[in-house]
């Protein structure tokens, strides 16, 4: 089967804590840029002391309580201390809690900066996936490295050569993993807050799992939403393009309408920008279900289909091909 890129991504977020050089095809920010951790974020205040922060990968998503602080996601471990000091602007409550959202290295490399101090949650397959990254790093990776140095990828040589180097020397108790791990779902209670996380189908990944502060009303969606952008669903890792528009549903059912949503790349937004995520899914699908009908070939089908109502999505142009790809492969 030919490579795509969106498989050596697929591959390459497997690293968690050496992903700098692996940061997802970007979803630009205002303050999506390279720079001093604290150049690279942005605080927003939401609403019953839950707060989102922007930087460099997977939106952090954070509760302050009356005796502990609650995390959603570390992004990359060499900005992880910014998320730490932003936090600390905040509140000097201890960090108690981080959840991961899935284990991509943008949402999860940091975990190391949390780990003496925080319990870190995640559905069990987050944990298994970390784990096990060096392994399927010493599988996958070489194969791959001769490909990127025939291309001519410098970047890509490099990131590979050090993940390489890293899943050599690395022990497995040094992944920083999720030490508390759950099937379904799971409540944290902090002062008169009730934060619920979900798992759901899979989708992005088969870990993923959405977090719900039920009194503020906010929900952080992790990888289940990219905001204004083509979603990345990874395949590789038991992600599903039909998994995702049902995990999407099944939120979309639990949640008020008047919910505040952290996704996990772009703007923060509201109900209606997350129903727009799904509408997409539903194109697409819809695409890939019409094309097998008429008895098109995927290479036909993957030539000629577009939806232009999202040509101005970030990463159309590097995802949309990839998520074309796994929807024809999926509907029936
Ligand atoms: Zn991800």
């Amino acid at each position: 089967m030919p490579k795509t890129p969106l498989r050596a991504f697929a591959s390459l977020l497997l690293a968690a804590g050496i992903a700098r050089a692996a940061a997802p095809p970007p979803t630009p920010t205002p303050d999506h840029h390279d720079g001093q951790p604290n150049e690279v974020f942005r605080l927003q205040a939401l609403r019953g002391g839950v707060y989102a922060l922007y930087g460099r990968g997977g939106n952090v998503g954070f509760f302050v309580g009356p005796d502990a602080v609650v995390v959603v996601d570390s992004e990359f471990k060499d900005i992880a201390p910014g998320i730490i000091g932003q936090i600390r602007t905040v509140s000097d409550r201890p960090i108690k809690y981080l959840v991961n959202t899935h284990h991509h290295g943008d949402h999860t490399g940091g975990n190391e900066a949390f780990r003496s101090f925080a319990v870190i949650i995640a559905q069990d397959n987050v944990r298994k996936r970390m784990l096990a990254s060096p392994q399927v790093i010493l599988r996958d990776y070489p194969r791959e490295l001769e490909e990127a140095k025939k291309a001519g990828k410098a970047d890509d040589v490099q990131f590979l050569e050090d993940a390489i180097a890293w899943a050599k020397k690395v022990k497995v108790d040094e992944i920083a993993a999720p030490m508390v791990t759950f099937d379904s779902e799971l409540r944290i209670h902090v002062g008169d807050e009730t934060i619920e996380v979900w798992h759901t189908p899979p989708a992005h990944t088969d870990g993923d799992a959405v977090v719900y502060f039920t009194r503020a009303n906010v929900v952080h969606m992790g990888d289940l939403f990219f905001h204004d952008a083509v979603p990345f669903i990874d395949v590789s890792s038991g992600g599903s393009v039909m998994g995702y528009a049902t995990a999407l549903d099944k939120v979309i059912a639990r949640i008020p309408a008047d919910v505040i949503v952290i996704p996990g790349h772009g703007q923060v937004t509201d109900l209606n920008g997350l129903k727009a995520a799904r509408q997409f899914i539903g194109e697409i699908l819809g695409a890939a279900e019409a094309a097998k009908k008429a008895g098109r070939t995927k290479q036909e089908f993957l030539s000629s289909v577009e939806l232009p109502a999202y040509k101005s999505y970030d990463a159309y142009k590097d995802r949309f091909q990839g998520a074309a790809a796994a929807a024809y492969d999926e509907v029936p």
